[in-house]
């Protein structure tokens, strides 16, 4: 909503001589450049030197826009009595030709757009200004560098950008002076703006206005009142402009905020050798090390040190990196101003309770701040700032939890490539960010290649166009893995999520030539067998070469200890994982595991180990007849037994919930002619049988066949043996004075009817289990997983037999939208590129559908049977969004892959902070 001006309204907010009209407050009403100004200057406890200056309104900008791109009447007279404020301040007179006042207009959002909207510096400057800017300074060339300047960022910014002009000669007007500035420079020999003589920047200046005055058909303006209103509406204009409106669509900023408009008297860094410029952070924004931190250039202005033409010095010996070591300090060279500097830092970050990023600039030996804000960090610093400023007594519990975003974990958690390298690098392909952290080493493109070398000792990041579980092997024994199909939730995704391995999935671009060992990118890479690629798994971006990985340990890491341990005192929701082996469970406690919320039984047959278990599971499933089947799981039922003992032996006290066999059995059946042979020698049967066997369990859409809770319904025996090794697992543990809390959970399944049938099978094996043993009680729970639309709506009559629902929301996101979970890769891309869908609803729970669909579901079961205990085990369990959403509609856990644990704790935590539970 576009608000109307009223009469009594003020439109300009004033700062500067140790007052100021607004406060940090007003970030809404004055941006947070203007209203971050007003507090420096005004508050009691600051009153920081801060050229003077003032706000123009973000109201104001929108009755500008309101009004067809017009002033409101009341402005002028505002801004009138405002300059003459800073003129009284300053002692200098807007537009004099003695001693001209020159001023700065900068744009200033609610939340920063950094580089997004338009700066217009030296306002005030003409043929007789400049020369009082001589009188002043007694620096011709200074003064005439001042006015080029001027020239060039007005005619780019005001009288082409917002007048709405195509870009002159295609290039715009800015780059076409630019050029001419060069020319110049090569025609004299130099190579430094600096060499540029006072006869040279005269010259410019004439040249320039020339310029433009040719390509944009109207004169440069010498009345510094029509430059002041020129830059103010340009300013207004470039919150329309194309780079604004694009940043916005990206953030999700409302169209409505508009921009502030900041006008300051100008203070210059590049006066000479007792000037000078710089940004410093009150903390390390690196590290997060509580040390003064700055980088500043003598003689500069700020467009210098961003231009990166000079190595910038470090403001003291904290500061110093490999290529400033040998420069000498701020501290050295202007110790007393350093000390000023750094009492004002001290200032700012006790007064904001923040780590600030501040800009300053000295002029002939005076200290003014320019601007202070929110400092952006990375994760490992933003973890040991909340940390360390919480012992400090600076923050609260809630405040250092909430500064810290979840996702920002994973830094800490996970080997990740060398960012300094990575940012020299180009990437030649893009996918999907399946999996953490970064990888490198050799490609191969196939999984027996993958185990050959990486047993040779090498590094190797298997590339597959997608992976199945024959691949398990090759996954596991690479770095990383690159698919150029397959979505957030196919085959190659979870199982690398499930390890903290890296991975890149959906990267469409590759065309991959599996049996001559090469791929191409559509930029025309070609990567061969053997070539090094590394992978960036948080961005998706691939790379050629090796890049360096560098590790982490958390151990050590006090900030992060401390941080988790506030978080374990705030959370109230559980938080587990899915694991599938005792090695998975040990990391997973590691990481703060409260329980396993999914252990996938079947997960036993994939990669190392499983050749013998496999064996016996395929000739279970290619048995004739019940007899043989039965004689089958006989054998296997030894593996199955103590694959899972072990694991509840690992998580001794922690409930370990446990999926009997899920997916379609065709999936584990051979494929290749010589084990079917085998087989068929084994089974005593002919291989023509075999084959027909095999094919006889072929499913068109095997997502929705004959998997689940159907296998335990058409095979009673997998459910005896499996329910049978799980009871007599734990029955064996609890003897051996352990505590295991195993919970049977029944996967896929959409009536209380199969649940009853399945029950009555565990029923029974607990009898004769107990018997068999001896005990009175071996204690377990019995459930489901709500996988299925229909399953969440039949939730109350499922509770009746349910003990706990356990949501699988990557079925349930599957069936609810009918988006193939393997598949979504072909149209994800198009559906976010138009806004169809915001999130990869396999990523972020969809909470309007999907999350509706549990909502409902946990109140009808509840209702059913109240204490019914609920979770969620699909991906989303370690997604902060949905996990907080989770928080909200009462579940009483999530789970995730262990790696993303820390990740689903500080999101629990933050979400009990948001919404309290009564
Ligand atoms: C699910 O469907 O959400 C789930 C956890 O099971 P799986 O991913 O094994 O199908
Ligand atoms: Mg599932």
């Amino acid at each position: 909503m576009t608000k109307q001006i009223n009469m009594d309204q003020q439109l300009v907010y004033r700062f500067g001589g140790g007052r100021a009209d607004g406060s940090q407050e007003m970030k809404n009403l004055l941006g947070g450049k203007g209203a971050n100004l007003a507090e420096m200057a005004g508050h009691p406890e600051l009153q920081l030197p801060v050229p003077p200056g003032f706000t123009i309104t973000t109201d104001t900008c929108n009755a500008y826009y309101e009004a067809g791109r017009h002033f409101p009447a009341k402005l002028e007279d505002e801004v009138m009595a405002a300059l003459e404020r800073i003129e009284e301040l300053t002692g200098k007179t807007y537009g004099n030709v003695n001693n001209p006042l020159l001023l700065s207009v900068r744009s200033g959002a609610r939340q920063s757009m950094p580089g997004m909207m338009d700066t217009v510096l030296n306002l005030g400057l003409n043929d007789e200004t400049v020369q009082g800017l001589i009188a002043q300074t007694n620096d011709p060339r200074f003064a005439y560098d001042a006015y080029r300047r001027l020239i060039m960022m007005y005619a780019d910014v005001v009288m082409e950008k917002a007048a709405g002009i195509p870009p002159v000669q295609g290039k715009g007007i800015r780059k076409l002076l630019d050029e001419h500035l060069e020319g110049i420079k090569k025609a004299r020999g130099f190579e430094l703006d600096t060499e540029l003589t006072e006869a040279d920047l005269r010259q410019i200046v004439a040249h320039f206005k020339a310029i433009v005055k040719r390509e944009i058909g109207e004169p440069f303006p010498e009345d510094p009142m029509a430059q002041l209103w020129g830059g103010i509406g340009a300013v207004f204009d470039s919150w329309n402009g194309k780079r604004a409106k694009e940043y916005r669509r990206i953030e999700g900023l409302p169209d409505e905020w508009g921009t502030a408009v900041n006008v300051q008297a100008m203070v210059f860094g590049n006066m000479g050798k007792d000037c000078a410029t710089g940004v410093a952070f009150t903390r390390n924004p690196g590290t997060g090390e509580h040390k003064f931190y700055g980088e500043f250039l003598f003689n500069a202005q700020g467009e210098d040190v961003v231009a990166g033409i000079r190595t910038p010095q470090p403001i003291n010996e904290a500061s110093k990196n490999t290529q400033s070591e040998n420069l000498q300090t701020l501290e050295e060279v202007m110790p007393e101003i350093y000390a000023q500097l750094n009492n004002y830092q001290q200032q700012l970050e006790a007064h904001y309770k923040d780590m600030q990023d501040l800009e300053f600039t000295i002029e002939k030996g005076k200290l003014y701040i320019l601007q202070t804000r929110t400092g952006k960090r990375n994760g490992t610093a933003a973890v040991r700032m909340a940390a360390e400023m919480y012992q400090e007594g600076m923050i609260d519990r809630p405040t250092a939890l909430m500064r810290v975003n979840p996702n920002q974990l994973t830094e800490l958690l996970l080997p990740r490539l060398d960012a300094m390298a990575e940012r020299a690098a180009t990437p030649i392909a893009k996918g999907l960010p399946a999996g953490p952290g970064g990888a490198m080493g050799k490609a191969v493109f196939s999984s027996e290649k993958a185990v050959e070398l990486r047993q040779a000792g090498e590094n190797v990041i298997l590339v597959r166009e997608e992976t199945s579980p024959e691949d398990v092997d090759g996954m596991y024994h690479a770095a990383a893995v690159l698919t150029a199909k397959g979505g957030m939730t196919s085959h190659a995704a979870l199982v690398t999520r499930g390890w903290g391995k890296c991975c890149i999935v959906g990267c469409n671009g590759l065309d991959i030539n599996e049996a001559e060992g090469y791929f191409t990118t559509p930029d025309g890479a070609k990567v061969k067998e053997g070539d090094y690629i590394s992978l960036n798994g948080a961005t998706g971006k691939v790379y050629l070469g090796s890049m360096p990985v560098v590790d982490v340990d958390l151990a050590d890491n006090d900030a992060y200890q401390t941080l988790m341990a506030l978080v374990d005192e705030t959370k109230v929701l559980g938080v587990r994982a899915n694991a599938e082996s005792p090695a998975d469970a040990a990391n997973a406690l590691r990481f703060g595991a409260e329980g396993v919320g999914l252990f996938r039984t079947e997960h036993m047959f994939y990669g190392k180990g499983s050749e013998k278990p496999l064996y016996l599971l395929r000739k279970m499933i290619l048995s004739a007849n019940r007899k043989e089947r039965r004689a089958a799981l006989k054998e296997l039922f030894g593996y199955i037994k103590s694959d899972i003992k072990k694991t509840l032996a690992v998580m001794n006290g922690k409930p370990v919930t446990i999926r009997l066999l899920d997916p379609p059995l065709h999936e584990f059946v051979p494929h290749d002619r010589q084990r079917l042979e085998e087989l068929a020698e084994e089974l005593a049967v002919d291989v023509s049988i075999l084959e027909k066997r095999v094919l006889a369990l072929h499913e068109n859409n095997p997502m929705l066949g004959h998997r689940g809770v159907r296998l335990g319904i058409s095979y009673p025996e997998i459910t005896e043996t499996q329910v049978r090794a799980i009871l007599e697992a734990a029955a064996e543990l609890n003897m051996e004075g352990r505590q295991a809390l195993p919970e049977i959970m029944i996967p896929v399944t959409c009536s209380r009817n199969e649940l009853q049938d399945q029950e009555k099978i565990v029923k029974c094996i607990y009898k004769e289990v107990c018997a068999s043993l001896g005990v009175d009680e071996i204690p377990y729970l019995f459930g489901t997983m709500i996988e299925t639309p229909r399953a969440a709506l039949r939730s109350g009559p499922m509770a009746e037999i349910a003990q706990f629902f356990s949501f699988g929301t990557n079925d349930l996101t599957q069936m609810s939208f009918g988006f193939s979970r393997d598949d979504i890769g072909g149209f994800l891309p198009i559906y976010l590129e138009k806004g169809i869908l915001v999130n990869d609803p396999f990523q972020v729970l969809d909470r309007r559908g999907v999350g509706e669909l549990v909502r409902l579901a946990v109140e009808r079961g509840r209702a059913q049977r109240p204490g019914l205990k609920t979770g969620i085990c699909g991906e989303h369990g370690g997604e902060p969004q949905s996990v907080a959403f989770c928080h909200r509609i009462g579940l009483d856990y999530v789970s995730c892959s262990p790696f993303r644990v820390p990740i689903a704790r500080l999101a629990a935590a933050q979400a009990a902070i948001q919404h309290p539970r009564q």
